[in-house]
């Protein structure tokens, strides 16, 4: 299923620290995807790892009856990172959870069951998310899905406007399309389906699974525009490598929510490594990073490789280089001849989402090697 950059040549990855990984032969990689940015604050972070052990060691599960410090601290610390109103926190494992969880509860919310989604959008691959997933690929062998969803063209707020009405329980959006090959909706686009959402009474759904915890350059992507959704969704680098999501509400969702649950939503383990990824971010400046490495990034690319590629897009550190090839080769020669690790976003993007601990001299080294495998 995975290792599609090493089909010809399996590299065995052993330890990773920081930016790099190493595998069994000693070789470093730097790892610019960031195992599709699940490591925020870079591989086996000291802060992290010593949360980890320290909390292994005292306590790895209870029933999530009793409130346990480290996930009431988790809830507090969401609670206060959340962009306005979505300040009540339901913890699972992963991406695609937090987002059934968000459809399951817009749905209870509203009394209502139509979910209108992207072109283009990727939200998971349950049942649930997989419904309001886009591509054919994934969805095609599992068929039927879940009912009662519409897909409109991302970025046209006519065709959302028309779409959403008093039936409509959910939009779901991702504010940057990370699968669908890095595309940036504009301000302007996602403050229209806002305005529809209200005015229709439905749940605005924003999945920030990839582009949250600072990876954009402010913690979560829709601040930027001045946009509060009703439900947002976080995971991947939440716990830096544990499994970890979270659907985060505003108070009308969670009043509304229904019995939802999960045997292991708040683990003791998996709360200390988020709350440990989430303090990093904060004490080592990483949002305010994102923005400036990423800017650096970008610009970098941009003017290095020049008519080698088609586009440069993206925000903060979150990028995708639109090339005239076929991306998993050039991913290939990276990996293989360059030590750079980065990651595909459909056929012909080359993602790059670096832990948000990167400075310049691994932007540079990044751009040189992605120039010799384009040019
Ligand atoms: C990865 C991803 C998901 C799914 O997360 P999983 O943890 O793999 O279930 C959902 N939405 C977006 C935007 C993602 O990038």
């Amino acid at each position: 299923m995975s290792g599609f950059v090493f089909s010809e040549k399996p590299v065995r990855i052993e330890r990773g620290r920081g930016p790099y990984l190493y595998d069994d032969g000693g070789n470093e990689y730097l790892d610019i995807g960031a195992s599709y940015a699940v490591t925020p604050v870079g591989h086996c972070h000291p802060a992290v790892v010593a949360a980890v052990q320290d909390q292994v060691e005292r306590l790895m599960y209870v029933q999530g009856s009793y409130p346990v410090g480290v996930r009431e601290e988790l809830h507090d610390h969401l609670g206060r990172l959340a962009p306005g109103v979505v300040s009540n926190v339901w913890l699972c494992n992963s991406g695609t959870e937090a987002n059934e969880a968000a459809l399951k509860f817009a749905r209870s919310a509203t009394g209502r069951s139509k979910v209108v989604a992207a072109t283009r959008g990727f939200h998971g691959r349950t049942m649930g998310a997989l419904s309001a997933t886009w591509k054919a690929k994934y969805r095609d062998p599992f068929e039927p899905l879940v009912g009662d969803v519409e897909f409109v063209d991302y970025g046209d707020s006519d065709a959302m406007a028309e779409a959403v009405d008093d039936e409509t329980a959910a939009v779901i959006l991702e504010p940057i399309q990370g699968e669908g090959g890095i595309r940036p909706a504009s301000g302007e686009y996602l403050r229209a389906v806002r305005e529809v959402t209200e005015d229709a009474g439905a749940a605005l759904v924003l999945d920030e699974i990839q582009t949250g915890l600072g990876r954009t350059g402010s913690f979560w992507a829709c601040e930027r525009h001045g946009v509060v959704p009703d439900v947002l969704t976080t995971a991947k680098g939440l716990a830096s490598g544990l499994p970890a999501g979270a659907t985060l509400c505003a108070d009308w969702i969670a009043e509304g929510a229904g019995p939802h649950g999960s045997t292991f939503s708040g683990g003791p383990v998996v709360s200390a490594a988020a709350n440990a990824t989430l303090s990093t971010v904060e004490s080592e400046g990483l949002v305010e990073n994102a923005a400036e490495v990423g800017a650096y990034l970008r610009e970098e690319l941009e003017t290095t490789l020049g008519d080698d590629v088609r586009e440069v897009r993206g925000e903060g550190l979150l990028v995708g280089i639109e090339v005239r090839r076929g991306a998993n080769r050039l991913l290939g020669q990276l990996a293989m001849d360059h030590g750079v690790l980065a990651l595909p976003a459909g056929r012909t993007v080359l993602r790059l989402l670096p832990p948000l601990t990167v400075d310049r001299s691994h932007a540079d080294r990044a751009v040189s090697a992605i120039a010799e495998v384009v040019g």
